[in-house]
């Protein structure tokens, strides 16, 4: 069966049309400034030279009906009709308590999707918006749900609840969620797979460091605690994101500058994290470049991101009593040597001893450690469109 895969951002939509048979990447593409003024699809076939298609896209329904168009065109495409197209699997941040598990979409689903906007106000409405595309243009093709928080469902009540009044976790739904439970999930199945172990038999710490970054402890193949919590806020600090602060500092600045609620928001979400300290910019390769050359900002931020990553590794070896193996995941985590040396960096006494030669590897595959009795330190690329293909044809082949 071939799986289309769509991913919906506010003014973007990323795609991949997948074919399970074999799990081969026909096309994939990305749309951008949807809405806006410049419009474009990036559309690559495998085996064919990129196409860029320039047309006003004023919305995703339109938008959506180019990429179909691309993917039935007879020179850049790699089907003849959409009846090719068995299913759909969306990617839907927030499924709330609802959802532990991806599901095949209908009006009921629709419903509670609706409901969960209220807790990812800039994530679910253009992910909803996705679907309702989909489903005009598509209305027999069965399409799936796949959720960024519902791997971490597993996590017990002590570590997803808050230690506020428990009333807002009754009225509000007010706890830890989780986000990347896609990608979380993908590399710890991928890593029973490359140990030749049994996940059921294993306890693994996943680091997807990113733009946004999370750390998950893996315990038997479910998620027990991870680093994001009611937003993908919490955590580690990010490119832009701050993670983990004193939440008595928000009414302090907000006093002090006189700020409203959004403006503390859009500082928190968009000029903390790395960013914030450095001054510089967000994305790590910026930063390791003035780090090296000398500044003292950008070495700053680099050290207080790795510190919390091996601040929250320790906590999950702790959670789990014993850690099989440790995987790098996401931009940082499969391209950065020098990001994963310094997080392993002191963590010997846990049985972490990274091999720097072994460490020179970049966007593939790789096992990390000294030797064989130490914890299993593996990179692994993460992919997250053939998660949610995977899950789609399971539910739609039931
Ligand atoms: P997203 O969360 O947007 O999916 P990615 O997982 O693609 O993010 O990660 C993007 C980040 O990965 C970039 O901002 C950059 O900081 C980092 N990155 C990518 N390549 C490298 C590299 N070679 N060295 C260090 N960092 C890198």
């Amino acid at each position: 069966m071939k799986i289309l895969v769509i991913n919906c951002g506010s003014s973007s939509l990323k795609y991949q049309l997948i074919d399970m048979n074999g799990e081969e990447v026909l096309c994939k593409g990305l749309v951008e400034r949807i809405g806006i003024e410049g419009s474009k699809i990036k559309h690559d076939t495998t085996g064919k030279e990129r196409v860029i298609i320039e047309e006003p896209m004023a919305n995703h329904k339109v938008a959506l009906g180019l990429v179909l168009n691309a993917l039935i065109d007879e020179n850049h495409g790699a089907i003849k009709s959409m009846d090719e197209i068995g299913a759909v699997g969306h990617r839907v941040v927030h499924g709330g308590e609802t959802f532990a598990s991806s599901v095949i979409i209908d009006d009921e689903v629709m419903k509670v999707l609706d409901e969960c906007i209220e807790l990812a106000p800039l994530h679910n409405p253009p992910n909803i918006t996705g679907i309702e595309a989909c489903k005009e243009l598509m209305p027999n093709t069965p399409m799936v749900a796949v959720f960024d928080t519902a791997f971490h469902q597993t996590m017990e009540a002590d570590n997803y609840i808050y230690p506020i009044p428990y009333e807002y976790y009754e009225k509000y739904k007010i706890r830890r969620y989780g986000f990347h439970g896609t990608s979380h999930k993908y590399v710890s199945l991928r890593a029973a797979e490359i140990l030749g172990k049994d996940i059921k038999d294993l306890n693994i710490v996943t680091c997807h460091l990113g733009n946004g970054s999370s750390v998950c402890a893996v315990q038997g193949g479910k998620s027990v605690d991870t680093s994001m919590g009611f937003t993908p806020l919490e955590g580690l600090a990010m490119g832009t994101r701050s993670g983990d602060i004193d939440p008595a500092i928000i009414p302090f600045i907000m006093d002090k500058e006189n700020m409203s609620f959004e403006e503390v928001n859009n500082m928190l979400n968009k000029q903390s994290g790395v960013l914030g300290i450095s001054g510089i910019s967000s994305d790590f390769r910026d930063l390791e470049i003035a780090a090296n050359e000398g500044n003292e900002r950008a070495k700053l931020a680099l050290d207080v991101f790795v510190n919390r990553v091996k601040k929250y590794v320790g906590a999950y070896v702790a959670t789990m009593c014993r850690v099989d193996a440790l995987v790098f995941t996401a931009g940082i985590g499969e391209n950065s040597g020098s990001i994963r040396e310094k997080v392993c960096e002191g963590l010997e006494c846990l049985g972490i001893n990274i091999d720097t030669e072994l460490n020179n590897v970049r966007g593939e595959e790789a096992k990390l450690n000294k030797d064989s009795n130490s914890v299993n330190i593996l990179v692994i690329p993460t992919n997250e469109e053939l998660m949610i293909a995977r899950d789609t044809l399971e539910l739609v082949s039931k």
